[in-house]
């Protein structure tokens, strides 16, 4: 964090100081809400958890060289306590983040956030000291607590935002204000808390809507490839720029193609330039999210050369997404088991089709989490699809949406032994370690709470 004084933070937040001999001592170090990230002459953010009561870490922290605790009521160590703890890390992170030299950079999307948030973060960092969300920390917490990990020299700030209805991420964007703002893409994720696609956009766009305008140097980056997000250029005061496969965009990818390990290649046009890239990830999803951080990046004075070559050695920074592993006796596990929605699902069985040319394909997936009236209806095209692209293996791992994935290759024709049902992760297990062949490509795939990663763990282990 920026330096400053803990009577600067207490008038910041609205906050006493409680038990503080010395209000000019600074907070340098991160600002953290996990006890064992405290460092010394850091600020630890005490919240109220269904379980824990960050309240009962306090003198640990402060003997482990904390300088302050950030809480509700007094709690005999140095304080500054607040009536709402979150509502005054929001109001610090404002603060901050006004005080920085740094260009904020804020993306929010259906699917794709964290990745194309390590991208732009990978690409920028080629450039100048880059700070950026660490993992999915993308709500009222994790987004201040990220921006607070900045510092005087960060250039560049590099924001996640998820958006769990209207209004969240205008609220989002009021912390931290964005310079440029990008929107991915609108799906179904999430689409049973939000009752619509239409709904998801009005609340994905408030991102470009709080932008500042084109003098300003307000720039809204938006995928031209879709209608809902490509819409949003007309409910923004910034400069609009557009990426994605359309002619119409001004960052484009041309030649698209999967080499044969399942990595994505193309050919990179920026308003300034070519240059060819080859992508370290797997999928194709990651050409629209390569083309998404390219624009950012183009807009932040990078060269096409630049971009496409740090797009080119860019790897994963976060865990479970698309993660391909090599076993020894030439199994290929892809570990997609971080999160899935309809559109992530389509975009795995493309790639493991692409990476199993000519070898044996094994989807194993399982419930798509919070799709609300769509659920048994997406997760019928997704079985459906598998069928469809040839998939030689699927494993439908759970209860009812399993079901309903297995009924759907099962309907799309042609399927016996090809299509199974299995109740749990350890069925799923026992099931492959059985069937699986050298050479035999995996995909395991299914929303978080799933927890199909044992499964792609189990499979490492035994191989
Ligand atoms: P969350 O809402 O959980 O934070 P996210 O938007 O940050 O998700 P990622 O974690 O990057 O998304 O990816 C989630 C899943 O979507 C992964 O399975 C990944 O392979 C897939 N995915 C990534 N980018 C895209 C994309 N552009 N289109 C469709 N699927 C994608
Ligand atoms: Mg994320």
């Amino acid at each position: 964090m920026i330096a400053l004084s803990l009577a600067e933070i207490a008038t910041v937040v609205g906050g006493q100081m409680h038990d503080i001999p010395d209000p000019s001592v600074q907070v340098a170090a991160p600002v953290v809400r996990d006890s064992r990230e405290v460092e010394p002459g850091g600020l630890f953010v005490a919240f109220v958890g269904e379980r824990v009561d960050g309240h009962d870490f306090a003198p640990a922290v402060i003997e482990a060289g904390a300088a302050a605790v950030l809480a509700s009521r007094p709690v005999g160590v140095p304080a500054i306590v607040v009536d709402d703890v979150q509502a005054a890390l929001g109001a610090l992170a404002r603060h901050v983040v006004r005080r920085l030299g740094a260009t904020l950079v804020a993306l929010t999307g259906s699917a794709g956030k964290t990745s194309t948030k390590d991208l732009i973060a990978q690409v920028l960092q080629r450039k100048a000291p880059t700070v950026w969300t660490p993992g999915s920390l993308n709500n009222e917490i994790g987004l201040p607590l990220t921006a607070l990990g900045a510092t005087e020299e960060t250039r560049f700030l590099v924001l996640e935002m998820g958006a769990r209805g209207i209004g969240h991420i205008r609220y989002l964007a009021g912390l931290t204000p964005p310079r440029i703002g990008l929107v991915l893409n609108v799906g179904t994720a999430h689409i049973g808390e939000f009752g619509g696609r239409e709904q998801i956009a009005l609340a994905k766009g408030e991102l470009v809507e709080s932008l500042p305008s084109k003098d300003e140097g307000g720039v809204a980056v938006l995928n031209a490839d879709d209608p809902l997000v490509r819409a949003m250029a007309s409910r923004t005061p910034a400069k609009v720029v557009l990426f994605g496969e359309s002619d119409e965009a001004d960052v484009r990818a041309e030649n698209v193609r999967l080499t044969v390990s399942g990595q994505p290649a193309f050919s990179l046009h920026t308003p300034s330039g070519c240059s060819d890239v080859t992508m370290r990830l797997y999928g194709e999803h990651h050409v629209s999210n390569a083309l998404a951080a390219a624009a950012v990046a183009h807009e932040l004075g990078m060269s096409a050369e630049e971009i496409a070559t740090a797009l080119s050695e860019a790897g994963t920074l976060s865990r479970w997404r698309m993660e391909v592993t090599e076993r020894p006796d030439g199994v290929t596990v892809v570990n997609d088991a971080y999160n899935a929605n309809p559109e992530s699902m389509r975009a795995a069985l493309r790639t493991l089709v692409a990476m199993g040319k000519g070898r044996r394909t094994w989807a194993v997936l399982g419930k798509m989490a919070e799709l609300g009236d769509e659920a048994l209806a997406e997760h019928d095209a997704v079985g459906r699809l598998a069928v469809r692209l040839n998939v030689s293996k699927l494993v439908a791992v759970g209860g009812r949406e399993a079901s309903w994935l297995q009924l759907g290759a099962y309907n799309e024709g042609s399927w016996g032994e090809e299509s199974v049902h299995v109740s749990d992760a350890q069925a799923a297990v026992d099931l492959l370690r059985s069937e699986l062949r050298p050479g035999d490509v995996v995909l395991v795939k299914a929303s978080r709470s799933v927890g199909l990663e044992s499964v792609a763990q189990a499979l490492l282990e035994t191989g």
